[in-house]
């Protein structure tokens, strides 16, 4: 049975056109990339323009938007050659820029009327006064900063009519959203050119200035203090709330991240939407809760723990991981489709052996096992086991004929 509420666009991270592709794949509505100029995550591989003209071309025959990152920080010289890029975007035809300094945005107004504007997070809309005043300029869609409860975003939306996106998982910084200066300081990498370094998660000690090598513990655990140490964010459990009122698109963190990453973010939300699709939302929260599958799932993607930011209350200690780097997850990346047939050809990204069980990641949250019967090189030669990077081709019982390409295959962790 389908109800009417109105299920929010998913939007998920593409670093290279790989990651797209899956991204697409594993069900998202929407992707959004960075060109090698004008975008925050310029570390990210991202996108040559011809890799972006062929990503765009493949996501609108998949039926996914693509919205392009233009969010650099931008100083008098950032504006050279810009207007030849956002022409290139326009005729390109991709869905919106995602922008946040008021200079591009006014040269997009000005000459690019068509193109649909988004306002990235790193223009930190705090609160209502600032989304009116941006939706008044022509922004089409608001990206509202990590910063806010359910309350103000609820306020948020019920007074303006500028879709309204909201980030729902991934990594967050313990400044508002990337305006740091801790990278530069410690590392030369600016966040504020997406070069962040993450030393937020170092792990720091105390030394002495006469005793060189002497660490003075200031320790959360014996491994040292993760002082900064974000838990991610994961708003799983709350997406029935901001589907209530209206949330136009939910979006997932990490460009940087793995095909892996994304298509097990991406599926998970995917599912979780396409389950209150089906399942009527009924405002009591012992009720509105998705099944347990749901985060046997979760927790089987590599985290730092997860918090819910400031969803319901400001975060505090609770919400940073003190004592540990990251939590151990069962499972990992162990490979991508890259060439479907009768045996598939796979790009393999941990060691596999002949005999190993693989577990190929479907679409909704379903999982195949896999046995690999053998394993040889394109020109056919056999071998007992595949290293990270090897493109192989594996035989597998039962038969991996149709699975399509950019799927992924798991492994559990011996
Ligand atoms: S150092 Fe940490 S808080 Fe600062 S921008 Fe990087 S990730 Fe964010």
């Amino acid at each position: 049975m389908s109800f009417k509420q109105k299920i929010p666009e998913l939007l998920a991270p593409a670093g290279d056109i790989e990651r797209l592709k899956t991204a697409s794949l594993y069900g998202a509505d929407a992707v959004y990339l960075g060109g090698k100029n004008f975008s925050l995550r310029a570390k990210a591989i991202n996108f040559s323009p011809d890799d972006m003209h062929e990503g765009v071309i493949y996501a609108h025959e998949h039926g996914v938007k693509v919205y392009v990152t233009v969010n650099i920080f931008a100083h008098n010289k950032d504006f050279e050659g810009l207007y030849d890029y956002i022409s290139f975007l326009n005729e390109i035809n991709v869905d919106a820029l995602i922008v946040s300094d008021p200079g591009i945005i006014s040269i997009i107004l000005e000459k690019f009327p068509n193109l649909n504007i988004h306002l990235s997070t790193q223009a930190n809309v705090t609160n209502l006064q600032s989304a009116k005043f941006w939706e008044k300029q022509g922004i089409k869609r608001i990206n509202l900063a990590r910063e806010l409860s359910f309350q103000e975003i609820t306020e948020v939306k019920n007074s303006i009519k500028a879709e309204i996106e909201i980030f729902v998982h991934g990594a967050i910084c313990i400044s508002y959203s990337g305006r740091c200066f801790l990278s530069l300081y410690l590392t030369e990498r600016d966040a504020n050119k997406g070069e962040c370094a993450q030393p937020c998660r170092y792990h720091y000690r105390l030394e002495e200035k006469k005793r060189p090598g002497e660490y003075l513990p200031i320790e959360e655990d014996n491994r040292g203090a993760y002082i900064f140490h974000s838990k991610d964010m994961c708003l799983l459990k709350r997406l029935q709330q901001l589907i209530s009122i209206g949330i136009d698109s939910i979006k997932i963190e990490g460009r940087m991240k793995s095909p892996y990453y994304v298509a097990s973010v991406t599926r998970l939300y995917r599912a979780a939407l396409d389950y209150w699709k089906t399942n009527k939302i009924s405002q009591n929260p012992e009720k509105d809760r998705l099944p347990e599958i749901f985060f046997n799932e979760l927790s089987i993607i590599g985290t730092r723990s997860f918090t819910e930011n400031f969803f319901e209350n400001p975060p505090n200690q609770k919400d940073m991981l003190y004592d540990l780097e990251r939590v151990e997850n069962s499972y990992v990346f162990a490979g991508i489709v890259e060439q479907e047939g009768e045996h598939i050809i796979i790009k393999v990204k941990n060691k596999i052996k002949c005999n190993d069980e693989i577990e190929l990641m479907k679409t909704g949250l379903e999982i195949s096992s896999y046995r690999i019967i053998s394993i040889s090189d394109i020109y056919d030669n056999e071998m007992p086991e595949a290293n990270p990077e090897q493109i192989v081709k594996i035989i597998t019982e039962p038969s991996s004929a149709n699975i399509k390409k950019y799927s992924i295959f798991r492994i559990k962790k011996i």
